[in-house]
């Protein structure tokens, strides 16, 4: 019995979803997002298991630092690129391709020998990172003498708003088209809702994972991630007795609460108000959400034992579902898993 908050990863989902990314745009490579602990699963376990995708995303440098010295080889794209001269060739020293996105990068690559592969980001209407899509005649020429394998640029809003994405999608193509390279733009939700924003390459986060982008459940996808934990006390509460920090929650007769061996130091939100699964049935917390201890009430004829493992997202109870009674979204979930947290490979 481990006194541990849990998180079962299926790598077995993982591949079924890249499956459904190939499926679904079938003429395109595929770069496996893999950011920030691959979305909480576990950066190296997830790229080893991944080892036909046609390449990795990453957004730090020390990200695709851990990925090399485990000794994953395939190409890995710095997804913000480099900050600095030092940066850039710690980038070129671990083999791997950035994106290059402002005047800055384009200034340190001046004059200087880059080995790697350059994705050319523009905007599209995101206007965070990327040059103006009109200035790409002038920045490939600054890059006449790199290695620039593709252009990309980043979908805004494809997970809530047609109209803006269709411009976005018009936009990168009437003004990235003519150059003869290799194109990218669509994240999960343009893959699941857009194949014209397919082109060469797509790069799958969260739908890897199992997860939706959009609000409705996508059935096609299984989610590879199943927190949990377990009962480590069951407690008679008198009527009128309160439970937890600030005493927000009172007994309103007789009742019976187990304490979970999780918290908000976990990964399990304080601001959350998700039912958790008891063997499957749904049951409520009680009051506050601690740092390591979180209450739930129990019915009268629950047979709940200490040591029983309790989820608090995955199977039945969707972690879209917890996203929204949380105000959040399943992504912010996901990345939050603490590091004390076991990650189980099953
Ligand atoms: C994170 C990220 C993605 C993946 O987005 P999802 O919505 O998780 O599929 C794709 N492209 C870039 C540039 C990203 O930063």
């Amino acid at each position: 019995m481990s006194s541990t908050t849990s998180a079962a990863i299926s790598l077995a989902a993982i591949t079924s979803n890249l499956a459904v990314v190939r499926k679904t745009a079938p003429r395109s490579k595929v770069m496996a997002v893999i950011k920030a602990d691959a979305y909480g699963h576990g950066l190296v376990p997830v790229a080893a298991h991944l080892d036909d995708v046609d390449g990795f995303g990453v957004a730090r440098l020390n990200e695709a630092q851990a990925l090399r010295s485990d000794g994953i080889a395939q190409p890995i794209t710095l997804l913000g690129g480099f900050l600095d001269e030092i940066e850039m060739h710690s980038a070129a020293d671990l083999k791997l391709d950035v994106v290059v996105h402002s005047p800055h990068q384009l200034a340190l690559l001046q004059g200087q020998h880059f080995s790697g592969g350059i994705w050319v980001k523009v905007n599209s209407g995101m206007n965070r990172l990327g040059f103006p899509i009109d200035s790409l005649p002038k920045v490939l020429d600054a890059l006449a003498f790199h290695n620039v394998i593709g252009i990309m640029s980043h979908l805004a809003s494809a997970d809530s708003d047609r109209e803006y994405t269709r411009q976005q999608i018009d936009t990168f193509l009437g003004g990235a088209s003519a150059f003869g390279l290799p194109l990218s733009l669509a994240n999960s939700a343009g893959i699941l809702d857009y194949p014209d924003s397919h082109l060469d390459w797509v790069r799958p986060g969260l739908m890897l994972y199992g997860v939706s982008p959009f609000a409705a459940q996508r059935t096609q996808l299984t989610p590879a991630m199943m927190l949990s934990a377990p009962v480590i006390a069951i407690n008679n509460i008198p009527a009128g007795e309160k439970v937890g920090y600030g005493g927000t929650w009172i007994a309103e007769k007789a009742s019976k609460v187990a304490v979970l061996a999780t918290g908000y130091a976990d990964g399990y939100p304080r601001e959350i108000t998700a039912p958790v699964l008891l063997c499957g049935q749904r049951r409520q917390l009680a009051g506050r959400i601690a740092m390591d201890m979180t209450c739930i009430a129990l019915h009268d004829t629950d047979q709940v034992a200490v040591g029983d493992q309790v989820v608090l997202w995955g199977g039945e109870l969707p972690i879209e579902e917890v996203a929204e009674l949380a105000g959040t979204i399943p992504y912010t979930l996901m990345c939050h898993v603490a590091s004390r947290v076991t990650r189980q490979y099953v």
